[in-house]
């Protein structure tokens, strides 16, 4: 299952989901329940090449900050 990354609209909440393209949409922001957000295209290439960030491998993303 591909993973996509969102912010949501109400509470800014960053937060990356493992879901089919085709079910985008429900997806909904586990902090606030809204379905009201914006894709975030990452750029995999620059993020996975990063050696400050860990977690990217296994989660997909990488927390606010932890890589400059
Ligand atoms: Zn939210």
């Amino acid at each position: 299952m591909p993973k996509y990354t969102f912010r949501c609209k109400e509470c800014a909440a960053e937060y990356t989901i493992s879901i089919s393209w085709e079910d985008k949409d429900k997806a909904q922001c586990p902090k606030c329940g809204s379905m009201d957000k914006v894709k975030i295209f990452k750029s995999v290439g620059i993020i996975s090449g990063s050696s400050g960030c860990p977690t990217y491998k296994e989660t997909g993303t990488c927390p606010t900050g932890s890589f400059s």
